[in-house]
């Protein structure tokens, strides 16, 4: 037993408790623990947060004033403090004693306060004359998000083999017709199951460069973070997935035409659903004529959703619009379900979806 009483219950005495072999001050009654000078410093260092070497004290963002809570040490008022700058969550301070307590609901964004701060200074970058060049030059967005733990190999290997098969045919105009006329999704053939496996093989063909190439810069774009958030195999799953259900979805809507359909516009719609209900922190910039402004993904999907129920009332552009609708609702559905499950396993993705954290738009 220490003498110090917990700011909190204010008559329960903290219990010297081993903490990543810190000896800390825990209240045995809420949960809270106190920090003596350097031993938080200590422990973040010690702790899987991407940084071997922090000082509290700079990450701290903007001071509250006292709050009604006793110091443990030397009983002075302590004082309130944002977490960071860009995290409002309140956490206590000591200034003559250089000690901090932290309340147990807020244990987990102390330890990974240092990643959050990266995370949150990559995300509130400002549009830069080199995004806008990009974004003129090719009516691309830029992404602005966290960086992925694990590389993208799943995603790279998917853009990669939709290259090579689209390139193992396109130079030869003959050898294109054959093969959309063999592997695109055509639903008149699949009703008489002539071309049942179309579906899916029309989710690796595609029938332009500029097709090809939008289609993998967005797959380049949202993939490697999902793929992050998910894991390699399941991420792959997900993909085919989604590619089978907006195939099918369009082939229903299409039902009898003989037009074949081919791309991988559908699976890559389903991963636009993935990443909107998974990276609400994330922006996308969206340009109109010459001005370019960062937008959450909500925003840009809505937006990207509105522009192709427009393109499918007033027809004739020759987009399989059924697909992409199909398989972005397709994969709402698959990020509903799995949603509890990826925030759970990625408590980071939880710190940013919280009002705490500070997006700059
Ligand atoms: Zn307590
Ligand atoms: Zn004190």
């Amino acid at each position: 037993m220490s003498n110090k009483t917990c700011p909190c219950c204010q008559h329960q005495t903290l219990v010297e408790t081993d903490f990543r072999g810190h000896e800390i001050d825990v209240c045995r009654q809420c949960g809270g623990m106190w920090f003596d000078h350097h031993e938080l410093n200590d422990v973040l260092s010690a702790y899987d947060n991407g940084h071997d070497d922090v000082d509290f004290n700079a990450l701290l963002g903007e001071p509250l004033g006292q709050v009604e809570r006793a110091c443990p040490c030397c009983s002075k008022p302590l004082l309130g403090y944002h977490l960071l700058k860009e995290y409002h969550v309140e956490i206590d301070v000591c200034h003559d004693c250089e000690g901090v307590w932290i309340d147990q609901c807020e244990l987990k964004e102390v330890k990974e306060s240092p990643r959050i701060k990266d995370a949150l200074d990559q995300l509130n970058k400002k549009v830069s004359r080199g995004s806008w060049i990009f974004q003129f030059l090719t009516m691309m967005p830029v992404e602005y998000n966290v960086k992925p733990h694990r590389t993208p190999w799943v995603t790279w290997s998917l853009i990669a083999l939709n290259s090579v098969i689209f390139f193992a045919y396109f130079l030869d105009f003959e050898l294109t017709l054959k093969v959309i006329d063999q592997f695109g999704s055509r639903p008149a053939d699949f009703a008489t199951g002539t071309n049942w496996w179309g579906p899916l093989t029309a989710t690796f063909l595609h029938g332009s460069v500029m097709h090809l190439l939008g289609n993998m810069y967005f797959l380049y774009v949202v993939g490697d973070n999902i793929e992050d958030a998910l894991g390699h195999w399941r991420f792959l799953a997900v993909y085919l997935l989604c590619g089978l259900g907006a195939g099918l979805i369009s082939v229903l809507m299409n039902w009898g035409s003989t037009i074949p359909s081919v791309g991988a516009s559908g699976a890559i719609a389903g991963l636009f659903a993935l990443y909107m209900l998974w990276f609400r922190h994330a922006s996308l910039t969206f340009m109109v004529f010459v001005w370019q402004k960062k937008l959450s993904p909500v925003w840009y999907f809505a937006i990207w959703l509105a522009l192709d129920l427009l393109g499918m009332i007033i027809g004739g552009d020759g987009v399989d619009h059924w697909a992409h609708i199909g398989g972005f609702f397709f994969g709402l559905a698959v990020a509903m379900m799995l949603k509890d499950w990826v925030f759970e396993r990625n408590p980071l993705l939880t710190m940013l979806s919280s009002p705490a954290a500070k997006l700059q738009r």
